[in-house]
């Protein structure tokens, strides 16, 4: 097994003063990263901040003899994520690593959720993702190297009461990496997604002492180091929690052609319904939306031969 190495690379990671961001931003600086700690420091609901979190990252790193600097910005402000970014630029003059993973909770169940817990968690996780992708992309492009990591979640992959919100940015992530892993492809940019499960202030509470001592953050990390080294994969979606690590996949079946004209209706459709949701002919992940239309027209082409 050879090691796994970032020397001379530079990695931005979000929401690092605490929890996971903190254990992906001490593993890339033990593995000879240099690495921008930002963190907002507010609390869990996304109230207040300070970059006191940040910089005490930024001194356990230094304590170990690595680099890092700290970054007070929310990953939702423009002018912030820009700063970032070009502080980070002037300072080591490359980005190849970013880790977004900043993330609050506004937990409530839909019909209490207001329209400010909605945009506050969109903001945070999706827009606060995009953004400091968006910035740091063409300097990737120019450099024709980038590892990216976006972090979704169990609830926006299935579901979880409560959250709404969350689960939809947090899939909203997986589509924005779904396209970028096409668009980065020719310029050596690959991107994945973490779905990480892990005893953290955002859990705390919500599961016994005995699960939570199970799921350090740091039993996650070694798996996300996966998804930024030279030889990463692009468009997975890693689950990683308690050192136990698998793959999801959003799947279809194989489709079934219903009928053109009279032949198609409503009542014709679920008359296809045991076929149409027949697991058993689930097939493996489509690389692209377009895989996706020609597995259409095949179960056509298919259907009309039959
Ligand atoms: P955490 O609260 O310890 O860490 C989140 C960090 O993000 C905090 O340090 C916070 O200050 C920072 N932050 C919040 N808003 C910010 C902003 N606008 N700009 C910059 N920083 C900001 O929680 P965690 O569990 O370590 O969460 C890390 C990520 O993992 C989140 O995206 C979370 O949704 C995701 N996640 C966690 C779990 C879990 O089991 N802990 C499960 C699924 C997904």
């Amino acid at each position: 097994m050879s090691d796994i190495r970032f020397d001379g690379r530079v990695a931005i990671v979000t929401g690092a003063g605490g929890g996971l961001g903190r254990c992906h931003a001490l593993e890339l600086a033990r593995r000879g990263a240099k690495v921008v700690i930002n963190d907002l420091g507010g609390s869990l609901d996304g109230n207040g901040g300070n970059s006191e979190a940040a910089e005490a990252v930024v001194k356990e790193i230094e304590a170990l003899g690595g680099e890092a600097i700290a970054n007070g910005s929310s990953v939702s402000d423009e002018a912030g994520v820009k700063k970032m970014i070009g502080d980070t630029m002037d300072k080591w003059g490359r980005i190849d690593i970013i880790i977004a993973n900043a993330g609050i909770l506004r937990d409530k169940s839909f019909a209490k959720m207001t329209q400010q817990d909605i945009d506050l968690v969109i903001d945070v996780h999706l827009r606060g993702s995009f953004m400091p992708i968006h910035e740091a992309w063409n300097i990737m492009k120019e450099q024709e190297y980038g590892r990216i990591v976006v972090t979704t979640s169990s609830t926006g992959l299935y579901g979880n009461f409560g959250q709404a919100n969350y689960g939809a940015a947090k899939l909203g992530v997986v589509g924005m990496m779904n396209t970028l892993k096409i668009e980065g492809a020719k310029n050596n940019i690959k991107i994945n997604a973490v779905c990480p499960i892990a005893a953290t202030r955002m859990t705390e509470g919500l599961m016994s002492e005995e699960a939570l001592a199970a799921l350090k953050p740091e039993y996650v990390t070694p798996g996300v180091m996966n998804l930024v080294k030279d030889d990463a994969p692009s468009g997975m979606i890693l689950s990683a929690g308690a050192g136990a690590f698998s793959m999801a996949r959003i799947v279809e079946t194989e489709g079934v052609f219903v009928g053109h004209g009279d032949d198609l209706s409503a009542e014709a459709v679920a008359a296809k319904w045991d076929q149409i949701t027949d697991v058993s002919t689930t097939r493996p992940a489509f690389k692209s939306g377009g895989e996706h239309g020609q597995n259409i027209f095949a179960a056509v082409a298919k259907g009309m031969q039959g």
